[in-house]
């Protein structure tokens, strides 16, 4: 900081004995962070106050419940992880500094396949093979808690302030009860139905698979084939343009007739085709079929294929295909067509935007039962989820002549050959393309559709659409994208064939596969995990988890294997923290369901954010908080995705605590990542590297100095005594009185949005412009020239009382470490142990005095056209301090702004303070006049003439001032005589 760092080299160039006559700076607050030693020592402080436990629950205001999404419990904190609960905790301090009750209990997610695939992978062969599903779950269960250990200590070290020690972990027994009870509610309701999904399905290990558990392997090829499917029936429109263009329905239907092409590399799941679907929006061309050369000509005489793609069909069909006429895919809906290979008619559908013209025909085979995009396009047209595979992948009764075959095996030839039979097999050959394979047994995979769990969102959904509308949506665009993707969402599969994770409750009939699941079994299971928690599921048999009611026919039922999406655990969470659900009960008694605020990132609207409106509204009609804030993600500052391969990645624990080599990662402390949080605008995606974490140690170190040097100067000052009431203030003092009055306001309101980034550029503009540039540099004279105790300086020091409390106050919900390292090196005693027992700054309304504006801006200007003459001479070398420096203004026509501005600095009732010579931080000033004898410098502006010439006198030694009285005091032959009354 220019102020402090000018009068230190002045003291140190001075005479020593004069030296120690001036008033020093005097503070242990030290101008070096030391980070890593005070940001532990402050913490523990905090924790031995209880202070925040204190304040949340002692404070008188309202509570307010920010309630955490939980980050899963895996891996090393990124800085995404510190984008978030730093956010949260900025929040938080902010409300217990105006007063809230706010108690913020930190969560994590604990279940899933992640953790169990970690386990899986941890494990040896041998050991694998051992492994029960109550041995995985208690590795899991370890694992876990290791994970959230590590990464709570991460979260603690950043200075964030919780429930560290009571988190919620959706592992906990009082959790899964709550969520069995959410469940159980939705059940009730009539919300959650079993149906068909295809999922994953490795027949060669009979199980369904994870994404995570699949691989690619380079190379795969599959069989694929073009095929022509007949049409029997043409939607009454698309009959009378076929008709206009030459074609008769009576032709086109007709044995031989029009068909439409389809691809497909999976020959096995035509057996089950139940439809094909075009985009509604591509262009279709309605051909001529004409034989080349030699090629057999298909049992077909016109062929719908996407217009696009037709030059390109011709070469790969050999076909000539003359177009007729061209309609849009939306025209073709309702077409009837008959299965090549079975007894049966099925239609064209409008599928979606995964039909493109990248390859194949633009017209797609849909097997509901075989793929996700066949299974919700047939949702649409209600089509049933045909699956005539078993687990093994043999082909069903179902599939008709094909019964017996197997997907992996004979399944696909035999097909060919009786498609090639018919005569509408178009062409097949070799397709190389990326193709799932199961992990474990390294063979490829299928799509299957198997029994699973749904919550019907159907039911429920314009009562969510309801509940969106009474939330407020910050930034609002949120609002739009959940409420899209609610309207839009098919049923929610709630089911996962895995073990680590809690259970869905239900009961198979062994012999008839009847559902048991009511009002009594989810009661009693819900008892049972409340009591052992969700690993009773599988430590008993079917007798030890029933009701006493079906004691007598245990025996018949099967327990299901099935657990919950872990979407399910983490969006259950207002009822197992916030205590939202009857039996359930809140972790504190601050929290409130619905919650104050929930803020997550915004890929969240997809996730935790709806999956915890969707359980809430199912159960309770309502949403689960009432305002929601989203944040962008972490890049690089070239605006990448942060990547080990690009070697771009901030690691939050190297910002704080330094790296390896400390000289060239070195440690910043907590408080620089905070301000990192603070600085940037999150509503979109925000940059993060090297060069802004210099830039943002640079203001870090400026508000430290601003706040030292404040410190430094108080040393002597005890406000009980020393200080000057408002009203006996100079101008400049009251001036700058007003801009942290201002600047108190403008942070207030900052808070309020939730916009820090505005908070970090007004702090930054109020320690290097008001502060450094303007008071504190005008002030020196006055706090180190002055006698300790005379009133320029008692006046000051007050000025500087009363900022350096409210600063710290205003940094504290960021900069937490060093507004308390502040308030602890306050020089004089004040009532409340932490800066966070002081509340929320406020000022004094006869500081906002706006009056004082106009001429202070007026003269600050007149100000930097001087600064900016003496910086000529000094560059120039004609001058050295501005105190060697005199300057005469001569002010004319279009200055009376100025002119009106001095006047009121005239009349100022303190002339020693509230004088321009001093604000000019030169030894003289005339006003009026102008002397063209020995300027060093002119300049005029807006009727202003500013003239430098060098000072008249002698330098005083102790005050570098240049006077004429200089040798006139025999005792100190070399100081002026205001220095000498202030030593005398
Ligand atoms: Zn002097």
């Amino acid at each position: 900081m220019t102020a402090s760092t000018a009068s230190e080299s002045s003291a140190n160039a001075g005479q020593i004995s004069y030296k120690d006559t001036l008033n020093l700076l005097k503070t242990p607050f030290n101008m070096r962070a030391n980070s890593q030693v005070r940001e532990p020592e402050i913490q523990a402080f905090w924790a031995e106050q209880r202070l925040y436990e204190r304040l949340s629950e002692e404070n008188t205001g309202p509570c307010f419940t920010l309630h955490d999404g939980p980050p899963y419990a895996n891996g090393a904190l990124h800085v995404g992880h510190a984008l978030n609960k730093i956010l949260k905790d900025i929040i938080n301090k902010t409300a217990l500094l105006q007063g809230k009750r706010a108690r913020f209990v930190p969560g994590w997610d604990c279940h899933g396949l992640p953790i169990e695939l970690k386990v899986l992978q941890g494990l040896k062969s041998s050991e694998r093979a051992e492994l029960t599903p109550v041995s995985l779950r208690k590795k899991a269960h370890a694992y876990a808690l290791e994970q959230v250990e590590g990464q709570k200590a991460g979260f603690r070290r950043w200075g964030i302030w919780a429930d560290w020690d009571q988190p919620y972990l959706t592992l906990q027994k009082d959790y899964e009860a709550a969520q069995i009870g959410v469940f159980g509610a939705m059940v009730l309701a009539g919300h959650i139905y079993r149906g068909l999904k295809p999922v994953h399905w490795s027949p060669s290990s009979r199980t369904a698979l994870a994404e995570a558990e699949l691989e690619y392997p380079d190379g795969h090829s599959s069989p694929s084939v073009f095929a022509a499917f007949p049409a029997v029936e043409l939607p009454s429109e698309l009959a009378g343009t076929l008709e206009q263009a030459g074609l008769s329905p009576a032709q086109a239907t007709a044995k031989g007739g029009l068909a439409v092409a389809i691809w497909t590399t999976t020959p096995w799941t035509l057996p089950a085709n139940l439809a094909v679907s075009v985009n509604e929006r591509l262009d279709y061309a309605i051909c001529a079929i004409e034989a080349q050369g030699d090629n057999p000509a298909p049992a077909a005489s016109h062929l719908v294929v996407a217009a696009e793609l037709r030059e390109s069909l011709e070469t790969s069909l050999g076909l000539t295909l003359k177009p007729l006429v061209s309609v849009k895919g939306s025209a073709l809906e309702g077409l009837q067509y008959r299965h090549p290979l079975l007894e049966r008619t099925s239609p064209v559908v409008i599928g979606g935007d995964y039909i493109t013209t990248e390859a194949g025909t633009g017209l797609v085979h849909t097997a509901p039962g075989h793929g996700v995009d066949d299974f919700n396009t047939g949702r649409k047209y209600k089509l049933p989820v045909l699956c005539p595979v078993d687990e093994a992948g043999n082909l069903t009764a179902e599939a008709g002549p094909f019964a017996g075959t197997n997907v992996l095996k004979d399944a696909n030839p035999t097909i060919i050959s009786a498609l090639e039979e018919t005569g509408l097999l178009l062409k097949q050959e070799r397709y190389e393309h990326r193709y799932p394979y199961d992990w474990r047994t390294k063979k490829p995979t299928i799509f299957r559709a198997t029994e699973q769990w749904f919550a019907s969102v159907e039911g429920f959904r314009q009562a969510a659409l309801d509940a969106i509308a009474q939330v407020e949506w910050l930034p609002a665009s949120g609002r739009n994208r959940i409420e899209a993707m609610v309207s839009e969402r098919g049923d929610w599969c709630i089911s996962r064939q895995r073990t680590w994770g809690v259970p869905i409750p239900v009961f198979y009939h062994r012999e008839t596969g009847e559902v048991l699941l009511n009002e009594a079994t989810l009661s009693h299971i819900q008892g049972l995990i409340a009591e052992h928690g969700a690993d009773v599921w599988w430590e008993r048999d079917e007798a030890g988890l029933l009701p006493e009611t079906y004691a007598a026919e245990a025996s018949q039922w099967r327990k299901g294997t099935d657990t919950m999406d872990v979407w399910f655990d983490s969006g259950s969470s207002w009822a197992g923290v916030l205590g939202g659900i009857e039996g359930a009960s809140s972790r504190a008694p601050q929290l409130h369901y619905p919650a104050d605020l929930y803020l997550e990132g915004s890929d969240q609207h997809r996730g935790w954010f709806q999956s915890s409106l969707l359980t809430s509204v199912a159960v309770n009609g309502h949403a689960p908080y009432k305002r929601v804030l989203t944040h962008g993600f972490t890049l690089d500052e070239k605006g990448r995705k942060m990547s080990k391969s690009l070697g771009n990645v901030v690691d939050p624990a190297v910002l704080v605590s330094g790296g390896k080599n400390q000289k060239q990662e070195p440690p910043y402390g907590a408080d620089v990542l905070r301000l990192w949080v603070s600085s940037v605008d999150y509503s979109a995606d925000v940059p993060l590297g090297p060069g802004i974490v210099k830039q943002l140690a640079d203001v870090y170190r400026k508000v430290r100095n601003t706040a030292r040097y404040l410190l430094g100067n108080l040393h002597d000052f005890d406000p009980s005594k020393d200080a000057v009431p408002y009203e006996e203030l100079p101008l400049l003092d009251q001036w700058m009185l007003q801009r942290t009055a201002s600047l108190i306001d403008s942070v207030s309101g900052d808070f309020e949005r939730y916009e820090f980034y505005r908070f970090f550029q007004a702090l930054q503009n109020f320690c290097v412009v008001d502060l450094s540039n303007v008071y504190l540099d005008i002030a020196k004279d006055r706090l180190y020239v002055s006698g300790a105790n005379d009133f320029r300086r008692r006046s000051c020091q007050t000025v500087l009382a009363l900022v350096v409390e409210r600063l710290a106050g205003l940094i504290a919900p960021v900069l937490c470490h060093m507004a308390e390292d502040i308030w602890q090196n306050l020089p004089y005693s004040v009532a409340e142990t932490s800066v966070f027992e002081r509340g929320w700054p406020t000022a004094p309304e006869q500081w906002r005095n706006s009056a004082l504006e106009q001429p202070m801006n007026q003269i600050l200007e007149l100000r930097a056209l001087v600064n900016r003459q003496l910086e000529s001479c000094r560059s120039a070398a004609k001058l050295g301090a501005s105190l060697e420096a005199q300057v005469q203004l001569s002010l004319g026509e279009g200055s009376e702004a100025t002119q009106a501005a001095l006047t009121w600095l005239e009349n100022s009732a303190h002339p020693k303070v509230d004088n321009l010579a001093d604000w000019l931080l030169v030894s003289a000033l005339e006003i009026g006049g102008s002397n063209p004898e020995a300027v060093l410098a002119e300049a005029s502006e807006n009727g202003i003439t500013v003239q430098i010439r060098k000072a008249a006198g002698q330098k005083c030694e102790r005050c570098w001032h240049y006077e004429s009285d200089i040798g006139e005091h025999a005792a100190h032959p070399t100081l002026c005589g205001r220095c000498v009354e202030v030593l005398s």
